[in-house]
Parts: C-alpha cells; sequence; structure tokens
C-alpha cells in the first residue's frame, strides 16, 4: 500500500506582523506603506504605532536616521 501524502507546497508568505500592543495579526495590504516609516493604527486596539519598511535595494546612503545608543 502506498500513502499518498499530499505535499502541499507551502508557499512562503510573509509573516504577518503582529501589533506590538494587543498581539493581533495585522495584514498590511489596507495600508500604503511605502518605503521608511509608516504610521500605522491596529484596528484592533486602535493605538498607533510606527512600522518600518526597508527597501529592497537600499541606496547607498541609508541611514536617515542617526542611530541613538
Ligand atoms: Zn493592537
Amino acid at each position: 500500500m502506498r500513502r499518498k501524502k499530499e505535499l502541499e507546497e507551502q508557499v512562503v508568505q510573509k509573516f504577518p506582523y503582529r501589533c506590538p500592543y494587543c498581539d493581533q495579526p495585522i495584514t498590511y495590504d489596507q495600508f500604503n506603506l511605502k518605503v521608511g516609516e509608516n504610521e500605522i493604527k491596529c484596528p484592533f486596539c486602535k493605538k498607533k504605532y510606527i512600522k518600518v519598511v526597508s527597501d529592497e535595494s537600499p541606496p547607498p546612503q541609508s541611514s536617515p536616521v542617526p542611530a541613538i545608543i
């Protein structure tokens, strides 16, 4: 007997980000994300936070925000 196991190739998706406040998964399709900082308002807890989108191919000078340690 051959056991047929369906091998579903799992599509590697971007893992849904979760709200840092209420931990609800948020789909960013509803937001028009741009490269840089995006203000996201969580649809669940209505809190705002900043999501930073990094460009796939960053320019040579890609440090607009000084790192404060
Ligand atoms: Zn939230």
